[in-house]
């Protein structure tokens, strides 16, 4: 499966990184939507999209008011919003509000979330609850033998929290901290970039990606972070805006 990293920023945008976005488009199934969900309109090779939710902070919802009227071959396509009841709730009470936006996309639709699915081409989703303000989802997704772990707003996971992603080939963890702020990570329900490394570890995952960085670290800060996790866990990557890999 390809996959493709849209937005792979913390909190708000910048001038080289979007918030939130994954796609998988052959499976037709989309990671958060944050900003960069602007870019979903020139991937889409199916029909019908599934939007799976990890939790309601903007960086990771705004972007579900930029898919009115997404065609696929002339047709509109039809987005399901996956997503926990507290979070669909809070996206239609909030997000589209008539006052913030006027038209609610014909074309969208929300779906309970369950902890384990299988999506409309195959694949099987399965989710577990991780340490986040307000809560937030880890995601893994099983395909043809492959799999993907999504693990984004959290504190370090520990314990039982780790059981759903062991073996996992690619690994997204969120790393919007450097290793010396553990401590404000901890706090705001982060993780720094060698504790997820140190999940990688533990996992034994096949390749670690760097995902939700800090939008405000200027460049030196972002090496940093990236060579801190690779004394832990060698192969980690620092993802970037549109980097495509295949799964
Ligand atoms: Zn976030
Ligand atoms: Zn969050």
């Amino acid at each position: 499966m390809q996959l493709e990293m849209l937005g792979t920023g913390g909190y708000h945008p910048n001038e080289y990184r979007h918030t939130a976005c994954y796609v998988l488009p052959e499976l037709g199934l989309m990671l958060d939507a944050g900003t960069a969900t602007f870019r979903v309109k020139d991937r889409i090779q199916t029909p019908k999209l599934e939007v799976i939710l990890t939790h309601a902070h903007l960086d990771h919802v705004i972007g579900l008011t930029y898919l009115l009227g997404l065609q696929y071959e002339g047709e509109a396509v039809e987005v399901t919003v996956r997503a926990e009841d507290k979070v669909a709730s809070a996206v239609k009470e909030s997000l589209f509000a008539k006052a913030l936006f006027p038209v609610m996309p014909e074309n969208l639709s929300f779906q309970e979330l369950p902890s384990d699915f299988e999506t409309a081409k195959g694949a099987r989703v399965r989710t577990s609850p991780l340490k986040h303000p307000g809560g937030s989802l880890g995601i893994r997704i099983d395909y043809e033998g492959k799999s993907l772990g999504y693990v984004t707003d959290t504190v370090k996971l520990s314990g039982e929290e780790l059981k759903l992603f062991a073996g996992i080939d690619v690994l997204l963890h969120e790393a919007y901290f450097p290793a010396e702020r553990q401590e404000l990570a901890k706090l705001t329900g982060h993780s720094t970039s060698v504790e997820a490394a140190e999940v990688a570890k533990q996992l034994e995952a096949g390749a670690l990606w760097l995902i939700h960085q800090d939008p405000r670290a200027e460049k030196l800060a972002q090496e940093r972070i990236l060579s801190e996790a690779k004394a832990v866990f060698a192969n980690t990557n620092a993802a970037t805006d549109k980097t495509s890999i295949a799964i």
